[in-house]
Protein backbone atom coordinates (compact mmCIF):
# COMPACT_ATOMS: atom_id res chain seq x y z
CA UNK A 1 0.00 0.00 0.00
CA UNK A 2 0.96 3.83 -0.58
CA UNK A 3 1.68 5.52 2.50
CA UNK A 4 -1.39 7.91 2.69
CA UNK A 5 1.00 10.94 3.40
CA UNK A 6 2.75 10.36 1.00
CA UNK A 7 0.06 10.43 -1.52
CA UNK A 8 -1.08 14.47 -0.01
CA UNK A 9 2.52 15.22 -1.24
CA UNK A 10 2.66 13.56 -4.40
CA UNK A 11 1.13 14.82 -7.68
CA UNK A 12 1.78 13.70 -11.49
CA UNK A 13 4.63 14.53 -12.95
CA UNK A 14 3.07 14.55 -16.56
CA UNK A 15 0.27 16.80 -15.57
CA UNK A 16 2.15 19.70 -12.93
CA UNK A 17 4.50 19.94 -15.96
CA UNK A 18 1.69 21.19 -18.41
CA UNK A 19 -0.26 24.44 -18.51
CA UNK A 20 -3.37 22.88 -18.42
CA UNK A 21 -5.32 23.24 -15.75
CA UNK A 22 -7.00 20.14 -13.85
CA UNK A 23 -10.73 19.43 -14.43
CA UNK A 24 -13.00 21.15 -12.10
CA UNK A 25 -12.89 19.75 -8.20
CA UNK A 26 -9.34 18.06 -8.58
CA UNK A 27 -6.01 18.95 -7.75
CA UNK A 28 -3.74 19.46 -10.75
CA UNK A 29 -2.07 16.04 -11.33
CA UNK A 30 -3.92 14.72 -7.98
CA UNK A 31 -2.99 11.04 -7.50
CA UNK A 32 -5.64 8.63 -6.35
CA UNK A 33 -4.57 4.60 -4.94
CA UNK A 34 -5.69 1.74 -7.53
CA UNK A 35 -8.43 -0.32 -5.90
CA UNK A 36 -6.40 -4.29 -5.60
CA UNK A 37 -2.76 -2.99 -7.20
CA UNK A 38 0.24 -1.20 -6.30
CA UNK A 39 -0.31 1.64 -8.24
CA UNK A 40 -1.55 5.32 -8.58
CA UNK A 41 -3.63 6.74 -10.68
CA UNK A 42 -3.90 10.54 -12.03
CA UNK A 43 -7.35 11.54 -11.94
CA UNK A 44 -6.49 14.03 -14.46
CA UNK A 45 -4.86 11.89 -17.41
CA UNK A 46 -5.26 8.69 -16.39
CA UNK A 47 -1.41 7.38 -16.27
CA UNK A 48 -1.32 4.65 -13.99
CA UNK A 49 2.15 4.88 -11.89
CA UNK A 50 2.89 1.45 -10.54
CA UNK A 51 5.07 0.49 -7.17
CA UNK A 52 7.20 -2.49 -7.32
CA UNK A 53 8.28 -3.93 -4.42
CA UNK A 54 7.51 -1.00 -2.41
CA UNK A 55 9.01 2.00 -4.08
CA UNK A 56 6.86 3.85 -6.52
CA UNK A 57 8.04 4.43 -9.67
CA UNK A 58 7.00 8.62 -10.69
CA UNK A 59 8.39 8.24 -14.40
CA UNK A 60 6.18 9.47 -16.73
CA UNK A 61 8.00 6.92 -19.23
CA UNK A 62 7.05 4.07 -17.12
CA UNK A 63 3.44 4.97 -16.69
CA UNK A 64 0.61 2.90 -17.71
CA UNK A 65 -1.34 5.03 -20.40
CA UNK A 66 -5.16 4.81 -20.41
CA UNK A 67 -6.41 2.63 -23.01
CA UNK A 68 -8.33 5.38 -24.96
CA UNK A 69 -5.74 7.78 -24.79
CA UNK A 70 -4.08 6.53 -28.65
CA UNK A 71 -3.29 10.01 -30.20
ZN1 LIG B 1 -1.50 13.15 -14.87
Amino acid sequence: MVDPELLKILACPYCVTRPEPAPKGTVKGELEPKPGAEALKCKQCGREYHAEGGILNLLIEEATLPEDANS
